[in-house]
C-alpha cells in the first residue's frame, strides 16, 4: 500500500513537470526583408516585372524563415534571404548592383545581431559574390566592423572566399542606366525625374527574431548609380543603415548621405527603448517627419522582440514583405498596398 501511494505520487510528480515543459510558452518568431525604395509606381511596371519581384521575394523569405522554424538563429534567416536577393539581378545587390562613374561596382554591407552586439561590415569590394556573408565573416572572424576595398578582398581570400570577376555583375540594364545618367544634363535631359530618381535605389536587408529571441538585422547594396571617389553611403554604415539590439532591429534603403546624418537605423531602435513606444511609431517619426524635413528619400523595415513587422517609406514605393510565425505574411511594393 505505501509503495503504491509512493510510486502514485512520483508518478504524479513526473507527469507535472512533463506538462510544465510542454507548455514552455512559444516565442514568437519571424523575418521581414526588402528589395529597396523609389519612385516604383504600378503604371511603369509591367505584370511579368511585378511578378518576378513578388516571387523572388516569396523565394528569399521562404528560405530565410525555414532556418527560423527549424529553430536556426536569426543570423543565419538573414543570410539566407539576403543571398537569394543578392544573386538575383532584379536587385541591386550583389548580381545586379549599379555601376560607379568608372563604370565598375562597387558593393557594401553589414550585419549585426542583439544577442552579443556584434557587428561586421564591408565596404567598395569588387570581387565578393555574396556580401553578406563577408560582412558576416568580419563579424565573427575578425577583431575589426568595418573593412574597405583591398583590404576586405584580402580578407576574404584569407578567409576561403572565393574571388569573382567583375565581369560577373555586368548586367545590360544597369549599364544602360549607368550610360543614360551619364549622358544627362539638364539641358539635355535623357532621364525623366522619376527614372533619375530610380537609378538610385534597389538595396536589399533583412530583419528576423528566432525561437531564442535574438534579432539580426542585414543590408547588401551596389551604392547609387554613378558614385564617385569611393563613395560609401549608409548601408554598411552600423547604426544608419543597419542596426540590431534586444529590443528591436531595422535596415534600411535610400539616399545614404541623408541616412547617415540622420542615424536612421539607431534612432529608431532608440526611440524604441528610450520613448518606450511602438517600432511602427518610431520608424514613421524618423522617415516620414525627421527625413522629409532633411530631404531624404528612402525607407526602411523591421521587427521588434515580439515579432511586430514594421514598414515606413517616403518613396512612392518600396519592394518589402515579411512571414511571422504570428500567420502573418504579406509581399508588397506600393504605396497604399
Ligand atoms: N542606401 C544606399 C546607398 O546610399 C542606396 C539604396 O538604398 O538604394 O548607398
Amino acid at each position: 500500500m505505501k509503495t503504491s501511494l509512493k510510486t502514485l505520487v512520483l508518478t504524479l510528480l513526473l507527469a507535472l513537470s512533463l506538462g510544465s515543459m510542454a507548455q514552455k510558452p512559444e516565442r514568437p518568431y519571424g523575418l521581414v526583408i526588402h528589395g529597396g525604395a523609389g519612385t516604383i509606381l504600378k503604371k511603369n511596371m509591367t505584370p511579368e516585372t511585378e511578378k518576378a519581384y513578388r516571387e523572388k521575394m516569396d523565394e528569399a523569405l521562404g528560405a530565410g524563415y525555414a532556418v527560423l522554424e527549424k529553430g536556426g538563429s536569426s543570423i543565419e534567416a538573414v543570410k539566407a534571404a539576403i543571398v537569394i536577393m543578392e544573386d538575383s539581378p532584379l536587385f541591386n545587390a550583389g548580381k545586379g548592383a549599379v555601376f560607379t562613374h568608372e563604370g565598375v561596382n562597387e558593393l557594401d554591407a553589414s550585419i549585426m545581431y542583439s544577442k552579443d552586439l556584434s557587428a561586421g561590415a564591408i565596404a567598395g569590394v569588387s570581387h565578393i559574390k555574396n556580401p553578406i556573408l563577408l560582412a558576416d565573416k568580419v563579424r565573427t572572424d575578425s577583431k575589426h566592423v568595418m573593412m574597405a576595398r583591398e583590404g576586405a578582398e584580402a580578407f576574404a581570400k584569407e578567409q576561403g572566399f572565393e574571388l569573382v570577376d567583375t565581369q560577373y555583375f555586368f548586367t545590360q540594364r544597369r549599364w544602360d542606366q549607368l550610360q543614360k545618367v551619364l549622358k544627362h544634363t539638364p539641358e539635355k535631359p535623357e532621364l525623366s525625374e522619376d527614372e533619375a530618381k530610380n537609378s538610385k535605389f534597389g538595396t536589399v536587408g533583412a530583419v528576423a527574431l528566432d525561437q531564442d529571441g535574438n534579432i539580426a538585422a542585414a543590408t547588401s547594396t551596389g551604392g547609387m548609380t554613378n558614385k564617385r571617389y569611393g563613395r560609401i553611403g549608409d548601408s554598411p554604415v552600423i547604426g544608419a543603415g543597419t542596426y540590431a539590439d534586444k529590443n528591436c532591429g531595422v535596415s534600411a534603403t535610400g539616399h545614404g548621405e541623408y541616412f547617415i546624418r540622420a542615424a536612421v537605423t539607431y534612432d529608431i531602435c532608440a526611440r524604441v527603448k528610450y520613448k518606450a513606444q511602438g517600432i511602427q511609431e518610431s520608424a514613421d517619426q524618423v522617415i516620414q517627419d525627421k527625413l522629409v524635413e532633411m530631404g531624404g528619400d528612402g525607407g526602411v523595415i523591421g521587427l521588434d522582440a515580439g515579432a511586430n513587422i514594421m514598414a515606413s517609406f517616403n518613396t512612392e514605393g518600396m519592394y518589402h514583405g515579411w512571414k511571422t510565425s504570428n500567420g502573418q505574411s504579406a509581399t508588397k511594393i506600393y504605396k497604399g498596398e
